[in-house]
């Protein structure tokens, strides 16, 4: 504004009694006289084009400074309220929001924010819950370690290769938990590195099947995949896939004294479904909606000593979602159990 009529009042002080002057002298050239009153014109001109001049400035100062004040305020309030929104999202408020605003690019920012915001309470509230469950986890095979070492340092125990089989079992369970416990939250959080890619699952399921094949006892399960000779490309990770299959096979294999375990695999485009059919001592109805909770276990396999730690199933889950992919159970108890996972066709 303040550049617009500086402009208009050096160009208007240059230019219009000059222009003045040359129409004057356009008039005295068509015969009239002027001569008498020629400087008193000039006078009165540039005395009605400054008042002009200083009623255009004063009003036009007020109009344009009162709508820069109003748009100004409209586009700083609620710049100043996000400032504070974040500020106490700084100090620790997680449920701070930022309302939404009517100018459509700082809604934009506003919605980004609480869209961020959401998702940092919800990875600070599962780090909580994470932590809570894991030091109740780790309690009981660490007084078991307490127990059966104060029992042998005060002689109350003998100590015996049984005895310390059992430490080191205790203890390799205590180090697989952490293990799964990092790998969980890192899945949980969305940090754990996916490299997509178009494979075929067919190489990866056959040399899985010989390594499970050898930790086979001779009376136990037999292994077997059912699978169509030319399977569709997925959209995968191996490793993840692997990870997946060695999780569900493995506690197949726990699980299953006798029969068989089957790994099938079949098209539904625009998915690939690969299922884990075993026929072990299966998993009540009522306990079915909780088993792919992190650290859950039945009352059957935590009566099993050193039994299994709950979270690979946590685990199996996040890694088919992080994929793209759905996982899902059905079990009855005493006849065998079916996980299932998909995975998009590539
Ligand atoms: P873990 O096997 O280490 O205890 P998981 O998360 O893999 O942990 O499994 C959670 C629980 O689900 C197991 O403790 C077990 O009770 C049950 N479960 C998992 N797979 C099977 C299966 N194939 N047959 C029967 N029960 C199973």
């Amino acid at each position: 504004m303040l550049v617009g009529l500086a402009t208009l009042v050096i160009v208007g002080r240059v230019f219009s009694p000059h222009l003045f002057d040359l129409h004057l002298k356009r008039l005295e050239g068509r015969g009239f006289d002027l001569s008498e009153i020629r400087s008193d014109l000039i006078w009165k001109f540039e005395s009605a084009w400054s008042r002009g001049a200083l009623w255009s400035l004063l009003m036009g100062a007020t109009v344009s400074g009162g709508l820069s004040y109003i748009v100004a305020k409209r586009v700083v309030q609620p710049l100043v309220q996000m400032e504070k929104i974040t500020q106490q999202f700084a100090q620790g408020n997680l449920k701070a929001r930022v309302t939404d605003s009517e100018i459509l690019e700082l809604n934009r920012l506003a919605n980004s924010f609480n869209r961020m915001a959401s998702n940092l309470e919800d990875v600070e509230q599962r780090r909580r819950e994470l932590i809570v469950d894991l030091t109740h986890e780790l309690r009981t095979p660490l007084t078991v370690l307490e127990g059966y070492l104060e029992g042998l340092a005060d002689g109350t125990i003998e100590s015996s290769s049984e005895v310390f089989q059992r430490l080191a079992a205790e203890t390799t369970r205590l180090r697989r938990l952490v293990h799964n416990v990092q790998e969980l939250s890192k899945a949980e959080a969305g940090y754990l590195p996916i490299n997509i890619q178009p494979i075929d699952l067919s190489p990866l399921l056959l040399s899985l099947i010989q390594r499970f094949a050898d930790q086979l006892v001779e009376d136990g399960p037999v292994l077997r995949l059912e699978c169509l000779p030319n399977l569709p490309l997925v959209s995968a990770d191996p490793e993840r896939v692997e990870q997946i299959m060695v999780n569900l096979l493995g506690n197949a294999l726990r699980y299953t004294v006798k029969g068989s375990i089957t790994v099938r695999v079949w098209s539904e485009p625009p998915k690939l479904w690969i299922a884990v059919i075993d026929t072990g001592h299966g998993i009540k109805a009522k306990d079915l909606p909780f088993v792919f909770d992190r650290f859950w276990r039945s009352e059957r396999s935590r009566a099993r000593s050193p039994g299994g730690t709950g979270v690979g199933l946590a685990i199996t889950r996040s890694l088919v979602e992080l994929q793209g992919g759905e996982i899902q159970v059905e079990s009855e108890l005493d006849k065998g159990s079916t996980f299932r996972f998909s995975l998009p066709l590539a």
